[in-house]
């Protein structure tokens, strides 16, 4: 059967990222004798400019008829003085919330070729390979009151609430991923402090019997901070709540230096998926052909494992990105000894060709 993917450009980068993701996908169709129905659609800064809203109703109707969506970047500078509810980065917000991505997923792998591009030591930075899962639809950034109060406004309130079924099924979906790898999982929250951390410990206690090939343990949220830096590969999957998580994953996406190279995945109850590069739109580089394809590719390689039960397929592209870095290939925001630097069209090309 045709499966249909939503490509969702967005802005900046994403615009010329967007095509690679493309390219891949019917490269891959025609490999493996599938065919693709990709169809696009606008959202953040540029569905403000062409429907006055950074998440057009066509664009969520299209989304929720595709068996899955693939999405670049939002946000830009154009659209910083708008106020905050019309921003870009709104439609992000909004189509996670209306689609019911609970589940945000961030493998970070250490790719061999790049650990000088690592601000660690090539020793520690070439021994990372850890999946990140972040809880996204819960917690502080949507608890509510959140609001100004006081006679001046003096008083400032966030609420970080979670209901016990919402961490019961991102803690389920992490056991699900450790059980598939190597079987150690690591769960971050602050139990010394927080209640939401205590009935989230509880639960991955509860939970861990159901899955007696993985081994846990907990850690607190600033103590996996400091690990992350010191040893990071002591790490196979991090479970965690919104706001650690959110803060966590922007830690480990640093380690091994190549912010332009990682994927991520954010996943519905169903099994439905989104999924987008780890990167923003960069407009410092927008428009120029400078930008790395790469994230936005393995994502769509994610996207073929996760959500399309294509493996195999989802392994070719990422065999094929290895062998561009293996042949010496780069773009410009990468450190690679010896190496030839490409354009963002021409490194989709490379990629492309060895699918
Ligand atoms: P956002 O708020 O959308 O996450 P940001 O400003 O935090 O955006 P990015 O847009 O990811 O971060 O950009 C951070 C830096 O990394 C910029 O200098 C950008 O040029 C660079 N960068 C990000 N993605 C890529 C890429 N795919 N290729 C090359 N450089 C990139
Ligand atoms: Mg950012």
């Amino acid at each position: 059967m045709k499966k249909k993917i939503a490509v969702l450009p967005g802005d900046g980068i994403g615009r010329e990222i967007a095509s690679g993701a493309a390219a891949v996908l019917e490269a891959a169709g025609k490999r493996f004798g599938h065919e693709f129905e990709i169809e696009y659609a606008e959202i953040g800064g540029a569905a403000i400019d062409a429907h006055g809203t950074p998440l057009p109703d066509s664009t969520l109707e299209l989304a929720k008829n595709s068996d899955a969506v693939l999405l670049g970047a939002v946000g830009g500078p154009k659209w910083d003085n708008l106020p905050s509810a019309q921003r870009p980065e709104r439609g992000l917000l909004a189509i996670r919330k209306e689609l019911g991505l609970f589940a945000n997923l961030r493998p970070i792998p250490s790719f061999q070729k790049l650990v000088q591009s690592s601000p660690l030591k090539p020793e520690i930075a070439g021994n990372v390979n850890m999946l990140i899962v972040r809880e996204l639809t819960g917690g502080l950034y949507f608890g509510k009151p959140s609001e100004r109060r006081g006679e001046n406004n003096e008083v400032v309130v966030d609420t970080l609430q979670y209901t016990r079924d919402e961490i019961e099924r991102i803690v389920v979906k992490a056991f699900e991923f450790a059980s598939g790898r190597s079987g150690r999982l690591t769960s971050v929250d602050k139990a010394n402090v927080l209640e939401s951390s205590r009935m989230w410990r509880e639960i991955v206690n509860e939970k861990a019997a159901d899955y007696p090939n993985v081994t846990v343990d907990h850690m607190y949220v600033d103590a996996a901070a400091m690990k992350l830096i010191s040893s990071p590969g002591q790490f196979d999957v991090i479970v965690t709540e919104n706001l650690f998580g959110d803060i966590l994953s922007d830690e480990a996406s640093m380690i091994t230096g190549s912010l332009g190279m990682l994927p991520s995945a954010s996943l519905s109850e169903s099994g439905f998926g989104l999924y987008e590069p780890v990167h923003g739109s960069a407009p410092d580089i927008a428009g120029q052909n400078k930008a790395n394809p790469l994230a936005m590719i393995l994502s769509t390689a994610l996207m073929l494992k996760y959500s399309l039960n294509m493996r195999e397929e989802g392994e070719a592209i990422e065999r094929a990105v290895q062998s561009v870095l293996n042949d010496g290939y780069c773009t410009s925001d990468l450190q690679m000894e010896g190496s030839t630097v490409v354009g963002t069209d021409q490194m989709i090309e490379l990629v492309t060709k060895r699918v």
